[in-house]
């Protein structure tokens, strides 16, 4: 479904400071495979997947999603596809904290076919298939752990193909970070494919493949 090839991204290019964020870099992702990308800070993990999640672009290689070479796409066929194939979960939710939970899920749908309510409706499924009760309450209230969840609901209300992961528990105690795992797994067995960014060895090891990347170089599967 993606593959990289030959992927460079260099920072401050026309600098002195330059840095060379990743180096030939090739993966490739089938469908419905939940894989897990590790390696210490710095490593290259996070530029890895903004790239491939469409919110940045390399500096060099080929990017293909689907046949199509991302590395050519204009901005706003970048937006189209991050919008369509994608869903990402970053390590702090990033919520409207004074609107409801369901008004926050309902977010991404805001341009998809269907009347209010039956948005509203798929929200609110959404929400509850991820273990959050509907409530009329400020998302700020909820606890850190429930709003990680209402933030993992959003990025996949709008069905994506692939969701990238960004240490989605990072932030968490041990036992929302067992849900957190255990909801990426159901994601995963629901047939998506699940992209897991994480410096945590014991998290990647439960995930089917384990892609390391050091000093923006992959090290080994
Ligand atoms: P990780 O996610 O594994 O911690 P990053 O992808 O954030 O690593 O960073 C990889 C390297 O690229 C680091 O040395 C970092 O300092 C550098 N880097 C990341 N973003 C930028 C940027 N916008 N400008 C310059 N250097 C950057």
């Amino acid at each position: 479904m993606i593959t990289l090839k030959n992927i460079y991204k260099i920072f401050n290019e026309c600098k002195s400071n330059e840095k060379v964020a990743l180096k030939d870099v090739n993966i490739d992702i089938a469908d419905g495979e939940f894989v897990a990308i590790i390696g210490k800070s710095g490593a290259g993990k996070s530029t890895l997947m903004n790239i491939m999640a469409c919110l940045d672009t390399a500096t060099s290689g080929e990017y293909h999603i689907d046949g199509e070479d991302a590395t050519k796409f204009s901005a706003d066929k970048m937006a189209y596809v991050r919008n369509k194939y994608f869903g990402i979960i970053t390590q702090f939710p990033f919520l409207l904290d004074n609107v409801s939970p369901v008004e926050n899920v309902v977010v991404p749908l805001a341009y998809s076919k269907g009347n209010k309510k039956d948005r509203y409706v798929r929200a609110a499924e959404t929400l509850q298939s991820v273990g959050v009760e509907l409530r009329k309450v400020k998302t700020a209230s909820l606890s850190g752990g429930e709003q990680q969840r209402v933030a993992i609901a959003r990025a996949i209300v709008n069905n994506p193909k692939i969701i990238f992961a960004d240490e989605p528990t990072g932030n968490l105690d041990n036992e929302n970070a067992e849900i957190v795992m255990k909801i990426l797994k159901n994601i995963n067995n629901d047939g998506k494919t699940v992209v897991l960014i994480t410096h945590d060895l014991e998290l990647a090891s439960r995930c089917d493949r384990v892609i390391r990347l050091e000093d923006g170089k992959i090290q080994n599967e």
